[in-house]
């Protein structure tokens, strides 16, 4: 693969396991040339992402949950120490309750609407406050979205809100951090397995509407987000920020059901 991100060294969060989008951009990003680190949240997660951390010789910089902000700071903390310097970040973290990913929207509670909002949306400008002083040389910002943060999908719900607050924000970010040559951008994935979308309702026949409507006719990989993520995050998209940038086989050009797609 081309090295597109030799003598790059960025900080991956959002690793769950070896089915995790992060884990795809990470992996994209080892094989164009990029030094790595990685947190994880909590110790139940810690031994999954040690031994995932290990195969790309990445460093551990701790854990983080993004709630807490002693925990997010000093991860910045271990990253200034161990490197001086950030070049690149992605953000691969959301979260609602389970019981907000099934049935109505207009049902949400306050309180989950807040704790939605504040892990899937705020955390990136949580992350950004403390990266940007890092990025000394510009660097580069990424986050995850999905469509439902345009168009109503199924039971997607609070977290479509987020997302749509999540996009706005990269926009804002990307305008006040672009003096200092850092740019903000987001990748919009199609869905694809992962123990994140395991709690939405539905999400199997989300996943076959995709594959029989989307204009490749399949669904998409982590290791496809991965080779996006890697362009988004190299000097290739250079003259690219605020965008959101879709990696869902053309899904969200569609307007209405294939002529060909199957009943399902
Ligand atoms: P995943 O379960 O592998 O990753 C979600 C990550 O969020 C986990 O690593 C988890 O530890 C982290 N997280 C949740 N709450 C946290 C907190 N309080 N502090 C720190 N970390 C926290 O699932 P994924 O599908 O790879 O999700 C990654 C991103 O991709 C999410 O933003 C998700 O919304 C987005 N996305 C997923 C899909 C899909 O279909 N899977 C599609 C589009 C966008």
């Amino acid at each position: 693969k081309p090295q597109m991100m030799n003598g790059k060294r960025g900080l991956i969060m959002g690793v769950a396991n070896n089915r995790s989008i992060a884990w795809g951009i990470a992996k994209a990003c080892k094989d164009a040339g990029a030094e790595l680190a990685f947190t994880y949240q909590g110790d139940a997660l810690k031994k999954r992402v040690e031994p995932l951390a290990d195969q790309l010789d990445a460093f551990v910089a701790g854990h983080c949950d993004v709630t807490d902000a002693e925990s997010l700071d000093a991860v910045f903390a271990a990253i200034e120490e161990k490197w001086g310097k950030l070049d690149f970040v992605v953000h691969c973290i959301a979260y609602a309750d389970k019981d907000e990913l099934t049935g109505r929207y207009v049902d949400t509670t306050a309180e989950n609407f807040s704790k939605s909002m504040f892990i899937s949306c705020y955390s990136f400008t949580a992350v950004a406050q403390r990266a940007e002083k890092l990025m000394t040389e510009g660097g580069s910002m990424l986050t995850l979205t999905y469509y439902g943060a345009e168009k109503v999908m199924p039971h997607y719900n609070v977290m479509g809100v987020a997302k749509s607050a999540l996009e706005t924000s990269v926009r804002y970010l990307a305008e006040d951090l672009g003096k200092q040559n850092i740019r903000v951008n987001a990748i919009s994935a199609g869905p694809i397995k992962t123990l994140a979308a395991s709690g939405i309702g539905d999400f199997r026949y989300i996943l076959k509407w995709n594959e029989y409507n989307s204009p490749l006719r399949r669904v998409v990989t982590i290791e496809e987000v991965g080779d996006s993520a890697v362009y988004l995050l190299s000097d290739y998209s250079r003259g690219v920020t605020g965008e959101v940038h879709h990696v869902d086989a053309g899904y969200n050009v569609v307007g209405m059901k294939a002529v060909d797609a199957p009943d399902i």
